[in-house]
């Protein structure tokens, strides 16, 4: 990738770190902008431990207009990478209104800071959830967005219908949607990873923290699924793959209008599976037990990854052993993530 400046809003949080990093690799200058409401400054120290260089950094808010024109005034800025958003299910049904105001209003905001300085390449984090509850799978690019279960998901395809419309407004936009699946593991140094606040809702993490000695037990949520062993099956990839995704994404968007990407590895992984392979890869037990389905949840689904591979030249290569190796690593060195 040529050298040039990137701005990736949300830069702080786990899969923007991973992405940070390896575009400083790649030669690339990175500017982050983060509120740090999920976040924690601390990664900056260890982007640059793992770098060798700090990426500039802008404690502030998507929404606040005023900061968004100084920064691209400060810094020539080429493209932007959107992270910043909220992304809990749950709490998204208890505080919807601020769901939509950071995930929608914020991307709307963001974008209209970019017309005002000419900066019209975007690469934004969707996700799987706009495929709707009533997708069949494999899920692939060419279905329509489904009916969404909850304000998160429906927000995400909010800002996708936004994007949308953007392009087909002005032909100078060019803008990626990554539809991203099951993200997992963490950079191999073991230095950034994936570092929930509270309880974490997803069960990377959760089994990770019951291994650590964090929490007693994982609660699997059902296993009366019609799947092989009656719990769900996802497409989990990892984290470092996703990074370079978005790599290829940017690498890609020269040519106008909206692109959307499936970003999984193409198979899916059950609940069981996930904990076997734990333990096997680390040889640490995490102890479970079986509880009522979690309400939402679908059965099953994966992505079709084809497309990525064709156009992108993108394809998920880490192993499901690797994402288990890597979230030990950062996990155990890291107990308390970083606020170690
Ligand atoms: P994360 O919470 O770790 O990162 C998001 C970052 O955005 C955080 O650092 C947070 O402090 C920041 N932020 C939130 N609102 C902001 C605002 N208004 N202004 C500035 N900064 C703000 O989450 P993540 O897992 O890295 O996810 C990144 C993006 O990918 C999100 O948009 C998420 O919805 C999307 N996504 C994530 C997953 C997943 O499983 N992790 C799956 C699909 C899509
Ligand atoms: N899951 C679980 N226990 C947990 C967290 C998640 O059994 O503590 C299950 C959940 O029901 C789902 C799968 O693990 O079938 C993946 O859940 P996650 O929240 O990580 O991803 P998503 O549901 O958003 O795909």
């Amino acid at each position: 990738m040529s050298k040039n400046t990137v701005l990736i809003t949300g830069g702080a949080g786990y899969i923007g770190s991973h992405t940070a990093v390896q575009l400083i690799t790649q030669g690339s200058k990175v500017i982050v902008l983060d509120n740090l409401c999920n976040s924690n400054a601390e990664v900056l120290n260890r982007i640059h431990s793992i770098t060798g260089i700090r990426p500039e950094f802008v404690k502030g808010d998507i929404l606040d207009r005023g900061c968004l024109d100084k920064m691209f005034a400060k810094y020539s800025i080429d493209s932007v990478i959107h992270f910043a958003g909220l992304k809990a299910v749950g709490e998204s049904t208890q505080i919807p209104l601020a769901y939509y105001q950071n995930n929608v209003t914020g991307t709307l905001v963001l974008c209209e800071a970019m017309a005002a300085a000419g900066v019209k390449t975007l690469v934004f984090s969707s996700s799987a959830t706009v495929y709707g509850e009533d997708a069949p799978v494999p899920y692939i690019e060419t279905m329509p967005r489904g009916k969404t279960s909850n304000p998160y998901g429906t927000s995400k395809a909010m800002v996708e219908q936004l994007l949308t419309d953007l392009c087909k407004s002005d032909p100078e936009w060019s803008v990626a949607l990554l539809r991203y699946f099951n993200p997992i593991g963490a950079h191999p140094s073991g230095l950034i990873g994936e570092d929930p606040k509270g309880i974490p809702n997803n069960l990377m993490p959760f089994i990770s923290q019951v291994a650590v000695g964090k929490r007693k037990e994982l609660s699997i949520f059902g296993n009366d699924y019609p799947t092989d062993d009656g719990t769900c099956e996802r497409d989990y990839l990892h984290v470092m793959d996703l990074a370079d995704g978005h790599l290829a994404a940017l690498g890609c968007l020269s040519d106008g209008g909206v692109h959307i990407y499936n970003l999984g590895t193409g198979s899916g992984t059950s609940v069981l599976e996930m904990v076997n392979s734990f333990q096997d890869v680390t040889g640490v037990e995490v102890p479970y037990s079986f509880a009522p389905r979690r309400e939402g949840d679908l059965p099953a689904f994966w992505a079709d990854a084809s497309k990525a591979e064709k156009e992108l030249g993108w394809k998920a290569s880490r192993t499901l052993d690797e994402m288990m190796a890597d979230t030990w690593n950062w996990q155990s060195k890291n107990p308390n993530g970083y606020d170690d």
